[in-house]
C-alpha cells in the first residue's frame, strides 16, 4: 500500500517526481506524451526550461539521452596531454533540430554522425551544439563520433571545481557533481545513464584504473593500453580515470564469515591500488574492505557491480570520493582510526546508495549522503565503537547545536555538500528504523536497490518504498525531517 501525498510540499515533490520519471521514460511508443512531459520536468526543475537540474546550471540536455559511451584516450603524463577519441550512441526523446553536448576547454577537431544528417556544429568554451539538416524525429538513434584533444583541468561550478586533475605524478578523475564535461564529450545530467567502454593509452611506469571490468591490458614498446569495459548504466559524473605508479592487489571474494551471510555464498572481488611506498599502511588500512562488503551485502542486499576497487593516490587528498565500482582515498586515509576508517565505509555503501541507485536531482542528494554516512555507523560497532543507536544520538546532539536553517529535501546548490545534510540524512534513516523497526527498515533498503538499481530516482520514490514495505504512512515523519528546517526530535 502506497499513501498518497497529502501536505502542499508532498503534492510538489510528487509533481516533481513525475515529472523526473517522464524525463527518464523510454520514448518508444509514447512520443507525444513524452514530449510535453519533457516540457513539463524543465518547467518543474528549473522554472526556465535551459537546463535539466538548476544545482548544476548550464550543464545537460534532456532532449536525447546517450546509451553508450565509447571512449579512447591517449594521455601523456608529461605536458598534460590529452587526445581523446568519443563514440557516443544516443537516441532522441524528442524531436529536435539540434542538441548540444558538454565539453569543456577541449578542442573538436574530427566530427562525423550515423543515423542524422548534421547541418554544422559549433564549439564554445563549454557547450558544443550540433545542428541537423532538417528536423530530426523522436526515438531516432544515431551515432556520433569526435576526435577531440587538450589540456584537461578541473572545471568551475557553483560548488567549487571538480573534473579531471594532474596530480605530483599521476591524474585523478573526480567530477562529483559537475566535472565530467572536464576530460569526455557527455550529456552531463545525472538523470542520463549509459553504458561505458573507456580505453587508456599512457606511460607503461602507470597503472589505469577506470569504472567497470578490466577487459584488456596490452603493451606496445613504452605504453600500455587499458580497456574497461562496463555493463551497469552510469551517471556522467561518475565516471573516472585513475592513472598513477600503482600495484593492484585482487583479493578474490572471501567466503563468507562471521555469520553475515549465508554459508557457502560469496560476495565479489575487490582490487586495492596503491604506490608501492604507501603498500604496507595501504593493506592495514584497507583490512577490513571484505568484511565491509560483507556487512553491506547482508543488509543491503547484493553488491550492484562486478568488483570493487579502492586507490590510494600518493598524494594528500582533502576528502575520499566515490565513483562507479571504485573509490578514491589520499595517502592520508591509510589509516586505522575511525576517521579514516568511517569513509572507507561511505565510500563503499555509495556503490549501492548514490552509483546504483542515483538521484535524478541533485536537490535530493540526501538520497546518497545520508546513505552513506548510515552506513559507516553502521559499521561503527563492527569496528569495535559505539553501537548505531550512540552514533546516532551523539550526532543528533552534535546537530542540534548548529543552524537550524538547512531543509533536507532542498539544501540548495551553495550547502548540497554541507556537513549538515549527511548527518541529518542519517539521523532521519535512524529515525525510520526506530518508528518501524530494524526488520522492515532493512527490508526497505534492500527492495530500494532491487527495485531502482541502475536508474535515478527521487525523494518521493524513497518515500514511496518505505511505505510500501511497511505497509503504513509515513507522510509526517518524513515531511518533519525532509521538508522543515528545525531538527525533529529522534523517535
Ligand atoms: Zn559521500
Amino acid at each position: 500500500m502506497s499513501t498518497r501525498p497529502t501536505s502542499a510540499k508532498k503534492a510538489a515533490r510528487a509533481a516533481a517526481s513525475a515529472a523526473a520519471h517522464a524525463l527518464t521514460a523510454d520514448v518508444d511508443g509514447a512520443k507525444d506524451a513524452v514530449a510535453s512531459a519533457v516540457t513539463t520536468a524543465q518547467v518543474a526543475l528549473t522554472g526556465t526550461g535551459d537546463s535539466p537540474d538548476p544545482y548544476v546550471p548550464r550543464h545537460g540536455d534532456a532532449r536525447y539521452d546517450v546509451t553508450h559511451y565509447d571512449l579512447d584516450l591517449t594521455y601523456r603524463i608529461l605536458g598534460n596531454h590529452l587526445d581523446g577519441r568519443a563514440v557516443i550512441s544516443l537516441r532522441t526523446r524528442v524531436a529536435v533540430r539540434s542538441i548540444d553536448l558538454d565539453l569543456n576547454d577541449l578542442r573538436i577537431t574530427k566530427f562525423s554522425a550515423k543515423g542524422a544528417k548534421v547541418a554544422r556544429w559549433s564549439q564554445s568554451r563549454a557547450k558544443t551544439t550540433i545542428r541537423f539538416a532538417s528536423a530530426v524525429a523522436a526515438g531516432t538513434e544515431m551515432t556520433l563520433t569526435m576526435a577531440y584533444r587538450g589540456n584537461p583541468h578541473p572545471m568551475r561550478g557553483i560548488d567549487g571545481l571538480a573534473g579531471w586533475e594532474e596530480l605530483d605524478d599521476g591524474v585523478i578523475v573526480a567530477s562529483q557533481p559537475h566535472g565530467a564535461p572536464s576530460w569526455y564529450p557527455c550529456n552531463d545530467r545525472a538523470a542520463n545513464k549509459a553504458t561505458y567502454t573507456i580505453t587508456v593509452t599512457t606511460d607503461s611506469a602507470y597503472s589505469v584504473v577506470a569504472n567497470g571490468v578490466l577487459a584488456s591490458r596490452r603493451t606496445s614498446g613504452q605504453r600500455t593500453t587499458w580497456r574497461y569495459e562496463l555493463a551497469e548504466p552510469m551517471s556522467p559524473y561518475l565516471a573516472t580515470v585513475q592513472i598513477g605508479q600503482y600495484e593492484l592487489t585482487r583479493h578474490e571474494p572471501a567466503k563468507a564469515s562471521l555469520g553475515r551471510l549465508p554459508a557457502g555464498s560469496r560476495t565479489v572481488p575487490w582490487t586495492l591500488a596503491a604506490p608501492p611506498m604507501l603498500r604496507r599502511a595501504a593493506t592495514s588500512a584497507f583490512a577490513d574492505q571484505g568484511a565491509m562488503i560483507e556487512l553491506y551485502t547482508k543488509l543491503f542486499g547484493p553488491y550492484p557491480f562486478a568488483e570493487y576497487t579502492a586507490v590510494v593516490t600518493a598524494d594528500r587528498l582533502d576528502i575520499p570520493l566515490e565513483s562507479q565500482t571504485l573509490s578514491t582515498f589520499g595517502s592520508n586515509y591509510c589509516t586505522r582510526d575511525w576517521p579514516s576508517q568511517r569513509l572507507i565505509a561511505h565510500e563503499l555503501a555509495h556503490q549501492w546508495f548514490g552509483n546504483a541507485v542515483t538521484a535524478a536531482a541533485w536537490k535530493d542528494i540526501w538520497l546518497h549522503e545520508g546513505f552513506a554516512c548510515y552506513a559507516e555507523w553502521l559499521w561503527s560497532p563492527e569496528a569495535g565503537l559505539a553501537t548505531t543507536d550512540e552514533q546516532a544520538r551523539t550526532h543528533w546532539a552534535k546537530l542540534s547545536r548548529l543552524p537550524q536553517d538547512l531543509v533536507l529535501g532542498d539544501p540548495g546548490p551553495q550547502d548540497m555538500f554541507d556537513d549538515r545534510v549527511y548527518k541529518r540524512g542519517a539521523l532521519l534513516l535512524h529515525a525510520l528504523r526506530l518508528t518501524i523497526g530494524s526488520d522492515t527498515f532493512f527490508r526497505v533498503l534492500r527492495t530500494w536497490v532491487e527495485r531502482y538499481k541502475y536508474t535515478t530516482v527521487t525523494t518521493e520514490d524513497f518515500i514511496a518504498t518505505a511505505e510500501d514495505v511497511a505497509d503504513r504512512d509515513l507522510g509526517a515523519l518524513f515531511a518533519a525531517w525532509l521538508d522543515e528546517a528545525p531538527l525533529p526530535p529522534l523517535p
